[in-house]
């Protein structure tokens, strides 16, 4: 069985989680799991995340808070440039205290589980929630990390928020000329253009 340690996105938290109240600073560099995304948006497996922040202890597990800037790779939906650019996602989740309150349990009899569970639910609504290592020294960020870029990866990617598009009738990239255009040639439009003339003429006469 791999040891937690061995994973490219284990963080160790032996010291933080010592005793609750204190802080640790995080700034490491993960490399991106797979699954994030596809061809059209997302983050090639392997390639460098950045995660900023901090991991702070209290009573009942680990808070984690902090920032992942990710090279998204995506394709601008108007004009279909590629984009490619950095991503910062903000993160704040959980990592309980599973194996302590796990023992806690055993030793008040079988209710206890049930107990924890319900405290849990209860408390913990609006966070995202991460396990710990069996052993409680490591938390394993690579869930985490793919969870909150899946979940922040636009729909519509943009290369610029007023990107101008592709010209409908030649495909011609609009934010290279806003100006362009095409001069309508229709032979129909002669035809209105001569009677136009024509009347016009007729009203100078009357
Ligand atoms: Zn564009
Ligand atoms: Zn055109």
């Amino acid at each position: 069985m791999p040891r937690p340690e061995d994973s490219p996105w284990a963080i160790s938290v032996m010291q933080v989680a010592s005793r609750p109240g204190q802080s640790e600073v995080i700034d490491s560099k993960f490399p991106a799991p797979s699954g994030i995304g596809d061809n059209i948006i997302g983050v090639d497996e392997g390639d460098e995340l950045t995660l900023k922040g901090s991991m702070s202890s209290i009573v009942d597990g680990l808070i984690l808070s902090g920032t992942i800037t990710a090279p998204v790779h995506a394709e601008c939906t108007r004009c279909l440039k590629p984009i490619s650019r950095d991503w910062d996602v903000n993160v704040t989740v959980f990592f309980p205290y599973e194996s302590k309150a796990d023992s806690a349990g055993t030793k008040n009899g079988k209710t206890g589980k049930d107990e924890d569970a319900d405290i849990v639910a209860g408390e913990e609504e609006s966070e995202d929630m991460y396990p710990l290592s069996a052993d409680g020294n490591f938390a394993d960020v690579e869930a985490l990390l793919r969870d909150a870029l899946v979940e922040a990866l636009p729909l519509q990617p943009l290369c610029r928020e007023d990107c101008l598009g592709l010209c409908s009738q030649c495909g011609f990239d609009m934010n290279d000329d806003p100006d362009h255009h095409h001069d309508v040639t229709d032979g129909r439009f002669d035809v209105l253009a001569q009677l136009k003339a024509q009347l016009e003429q007729e009203q100078h006469k009357a």
